[in-house]
């Protein structure tokens, strides 16, 4: 299905023809998003007409909503109508953030990351943005990290143009145990960035576009500082809450070559500049 035949009828098909208003949002790095209201209620819609990740999703929201921390947007239902698939779920009208937003955001993940299980992963794969991720669970939050997060997007990059930087990582891996910390498993949202979160009426933050897993916790910290739009005060009422370990800001890049090597593996190798210049810095 293309772009112009998402419409009306689309929507009216989901609801049961009673749509009276939609429009398009820009934002989302992988599917298409759009708002649409009936006489009842705000409707946000993803969709998807290449592959279909939104049962993942749907789960990994129901995960976080378990936790009774955040705000997570209701999920009305997950389907395929003319080949597309969707996930259809409540509309977030989203307002600027108050001076204490910032204050407990922190303390809300520092809560949320409390919540932990026995292994690394989860009991199901799912997806960070359009690519597999895999969760096999392992008792050993480094070795999650080697097999399930950064070989995993290794193995999709080129070898023969990036020998040097396969050969650096080689030589990262076996040190990687003297310099991430031993904690254990937390829930983590998994793709945390700034584009990732409203602020609902109440002034409250809402997490949306999850990627699941239980994971060491400095995975989100990190992936905050990657663009950036956080502010101090986030970082500090987290630690209030729930004291991350001593140094974390030097570990940041580590955790980062992660999503740097999706954002190659999504966006294009210019991606690979960032992670070799880490590499080198720890090699
Ligand atoms: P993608 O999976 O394509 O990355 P996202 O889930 O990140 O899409 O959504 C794209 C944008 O839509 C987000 O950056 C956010 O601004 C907005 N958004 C996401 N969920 C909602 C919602 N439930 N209500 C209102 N806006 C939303």
């Amino acid at each position: 299905m293309t772009n112009n035949e998402i419409g009306l009828d689309f929507f009216n098909k989901i609801i049961n023809n009673d749509v009276i208003y939609f429009s398009k949002i820009s934002g989302g790095c992988i599917n298409d998003c759009y708002r649409f209201d009936s006489s009842q209620k705000k409707y946000f819609i993803k969709i998807n007409s290449s592959f279909n990740p939104f049962n993942e999703e749907k789960k990994g929201l129901k995960l976080l909503e378990s936790t009774n921390t955040f705000t997570i947007p209701k999920v009305y239902k997950v389907g395929v109508e003319k080949k597309t698939a969707f996930l259809l779920m409540e509309f977030i009208d989203s307002i600027i953030p108050s001076d204490d937003f910032w204050i407990s955001f922190g303390y809300k993940l520092a809560k949320m990351h409390s919540n932990s299980n026995k292994y690394f992963g989860l009991d199901h794969n799912n997806y960070i943005g359009s690519l597999y991720q895999e969760n096999t669970l392992h008792v050993d939050g480094i070795d999650f990290f080697i097999n399930c997060r950064l070989l995993s997007q290794i193995r999709l990059i080129n070898k023969s143009s990036n020998n040097q930087l396969f050969k650096r990582f080689d030589k990262l891996f076996s040190k990687l145990n003297e310099i991430l910390p031993n904690e254990k498993p937390a829930l983590i949202h998994g793709d945390f960035w700034n584009g990732n979160f409203l602020v609902d009426n109440f002034g409250a933050p809402v997490l949306v576009d999850p990627a699941v897993y239980y994971g060491c916790r400095e995975i989100d910290i990190a992936m905050s500082k990657l663009f950036g739009g956080f502010s101090n005060q986030f970082y500090e009422s987290y630690n209030e809450k729930f004291p991350l370990e001593k140094d974390w800001q030097s570990r940041v890049d580590i955790w980062n070559l992660y999503p740097l090597l999706v954002h190659a593996n999504l966006f294009g190798d210019s991606y690979l500049n960032q992670v070799n210049s880490i590499l080198k810095k720890f090699n």
